[in-house]
């Protein structure tokens, strides 16, 4: 017998979620975290007035249904309230979705590279990973993700732009793919960078939801809407499931405050979304900057680009440490980098220029 409790040995085996890292200092710099895609600007005052108004009343549990919050996300996207389901950020939504329809031994399908918590997430609640390989160009293969279909899946993961290499999956391709997914199965398109995509050939998640019965969206108001810390996000899809994913929720687990705050940030879109433009732009003349440094890097639709750096990878992560910035690396494939403040991404290409032919 074991001397002390038992844990699942899934839960065992698994490694913890790393988190973007906090940049380290280093003397006479100021630190940069370009690492966990978070929004640069400050909340918006009158977010903030909203937030420091909600917190007179947290010694009261908050609504369990989310009530504000489920009406005015209804009314921006033109869909029945039963039609939506909120969580703690799209993590937890994402968590409660494979709750409501993976048994153990059942599979969920993804690409791979891709989001960090999938795997992490399939495998809490017992379910099977299918890890399909992205393209050499870093995009979703949707013709091997449809081979890997069998009995037991029960949901196919769509993430569009791509976490880490910022690639989209075109619609009508999606949309093909769709019409060979068995009705059964779920696919849920996590968007959450979707603010920041400017490609207009690119998966449209809401129109497919009217199309496909089994489809739904995954939504957050921790990046453009610059909520991270708050732990709010949200799905569109087919009623029985937006059912399946309140039941699964943690009580309460949606605060007054972040649903206040959301329901704030959805009023003031118009000013949060300036400075989304404002970042679009900013990604721009960094992906610029970078290919004339000449390095080759897929075209990104997200606040971050993907640097497939390979051996190097460290190396350049050791570089930017340095300089006092943290950037998300993958050990022998590449590495993210968030497009942040601009002062932190010209130290990050001082850190690069000549790098490449070292
Ligand atoms: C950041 C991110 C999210 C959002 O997570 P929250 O839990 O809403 O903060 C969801 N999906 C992907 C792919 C992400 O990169």
């Amino acid at each position: 017998m074991a001397d002390q409790p038992r844990i699942r040995p899934v839960i065992e085996n698994l490694p913890t979620y790393k988190a973007g890292k906090k940049a380290a200092g280093v003397a006479g710099l100021e630190p940069y975290k370009l690492s966990s895609n978070e929004n640069p600007t400050q909340p918006l005052p009158a977010v903030l007035k909203v937030i420091a108004q909600a917190a007179l009343e947290i010694n009261r549990y908050p609504d369990p249904f989310v009530t504000e919050l489920t009406k005015a996300l209804a009314a921006k996207f033109n869909v029945a309230e039963n039609f939506i389901a909120t969580g703690t950020g799209s993590v937890g939504v994402c968590q409660q979705i494979m709750q409501a329809v993976a048994d153990p031994g059942d599979e969920v399908i993804y690409a791979w590279r891709s989001f960090e918590a999938y795997p992490i997430i399939t495998k809490i609640v017992g379910a099977k990973p299918v890890e399909i390989p992205l393209t050499k160009t870093g995009a979703h293969d949707l013709a091997a993700m449809l081979n890997a279909v069998t009995e037991r899946t029960r949901l196919i993961l769509i993430c569009t732009p791509n976490n880490p290499t910022g690639c989209v999956v075109n619609h009508l391709e999606l949309k093909e793919f769709l019409t060979k997914v068995p009705k059964d199965i779920l696919v849920v398109i996590d968007e959450a960078y979707v603010e920041f995509n400017r490609d207009d050939q690119s998966v449209v998640g809401l129109d497919l939801i009217k199309e496909f019965k089994n489809v739904g969206v995954l939504r957050t108001f921790s990046k453009a809407y610059g909520l991270a810390a708050l732990r709010v996000g949200f799905f569109i899809g087919p009623e029985n499931v937006a059912e399946a994913v309140r039941k699964t929720a943690v009580p309460f687990g949606v605060s007054n405050i972040a649903a206040e705050a959301a329901v704030a940030s959805l009023e003031f879109e118009e000013e949060l979304f300036e400075r989304v433009a404002d970042l679009v732009e900013l990604r721009s003349w960094f992906e610029e900057q970078l290919t004339k440094l000449g390095f080759d890097l897929p075209a990104s639709q997200a606040n971050f680009v993907w640097l497939p750096l390979g051996d190097r990878t460290d190396e350049f992560v050791a570089r930017c440490a340095d300089q006092a910035i943290s950037v998300r690396p993958f050990s022998g494939e590449g590495v993210r980098i968030s497009i942040g403040e601009k002062p932190a991404l010209e130290r990050v290409l001082n850190a690069l220029r000549g790098f490449n032919t070292l």
